[in-house]
């Protein structure tokens, strides 16, 4: 690990990556948010970040998009000299039964969840390799590992994402560098707005715990996998969901 403190997390602006980003910067790294947009309270989550005396960057830009995905790296190299720990964390979902599923739908969610985390991963490896070594978070979901009804898109991506995982622990190893998936269950976020009611009682009674896990419940799972305390842990799937995949 190296023992400067520099982290990227994208779509980092709310939900599950705002919590990731304040704790990260609460663990002492300088933080750049990678958001597709930056959230209205920009100034409240700079304060945040500031007032933990670590540096913070927005950054406004799609990781779908290979060209403002280099963009980005250009200038946190540019401005850090190097990069630390990335979390590949901006998602989304677009459900349908998987035969009334439009082109946009599935490859909406295949672009950004595992296109988007394959070209952060790209980008950036050379530069935290450049740096001695760090880790690479990527945000998956227990619904990668067992499926969900209306979810082929959403599912598969996930499982993509468990699967470069784990090629990319094989492959940056030699350079230090750790590579781990968080796999949240049922998180209170804006992502399952469009989740039907019915749909949330029956995830919430599959969680042992009772309960709907909370941001930060996700945040100290990826703090943890980003610190010295983790050093000996890659390619791994860290399930957290309140037993609701048991
Ligand atoms: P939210 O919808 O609350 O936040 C998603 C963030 O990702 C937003 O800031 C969004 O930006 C950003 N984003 C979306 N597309 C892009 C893009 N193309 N480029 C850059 N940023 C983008 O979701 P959550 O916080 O709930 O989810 C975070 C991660 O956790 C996702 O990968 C999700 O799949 C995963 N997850 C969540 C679970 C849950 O129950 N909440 C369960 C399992 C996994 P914008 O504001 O512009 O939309």
């Amino acid at each position: 690990m190296s023992s400067e403190r520099r982290a990227l997390v994208t779509g980092g602006g709310r939900g599950i990556g705002r919590s990731v980003a304040a704790t990260l910067a609460r663990d002492g790294f300088d933080i750049c948010i990678f958001d597709r947009t930056l959230p209205g309270d920009k100034e409240l989550l700079v304060e945040e970040i500031e007032s933990n005396g670590r540096e913070c960057l927005l950054i406004a830009g799609d990781v779908c998009d290979s060209e403002s995905v280099q963009n980005a790296i250009e200038t946190v190299a540019g401005r850090w000299g190097g990069l630390d720990v990335l979390v590949n964390n901006a998602g989304v979902v677009r459900d349908r039964v998987c035969w009334k599923m439009s082109d946009d739908e599935w490859s909406d969610v295949l672009g950004v969840n595992l296109t988007g985390t394959f070209q952060m991963c790209r980008a950036a490896i050379p530069l935290i390799r450049q740096g001695g070594g760090g880790s690479v978070v990527n945000i998956s979901s227990i619904n990668g590992l067992r499926g969900k009804l209306g979810q082929v898109n959403y599912a598969a991506s996930k499982a993509g994402v468990i699967g470069l995982t784990k090629s990319l622990a094989k492959e940056v190893a030699g350079f230090n560098i750790t590579v781990n998936s968080v796999a949240p269950g049922y998180i209170e976020t804006d992502i399952l707005a469009s989740m039907p009611e019915d749909m949330k009682k029956q995830a919430l009674s599959e969680t042992l715990l009772g309960r709907a896990g909370d941001v930060k419940d996700v945040a100290e799972a990826v703090a943890f996998l980003c610190s010295s305390r983790a050093r000996f842990i890659t390619g791994e799937v860290l399930k957290v969901d309140g037993g609701q995949y048991v």
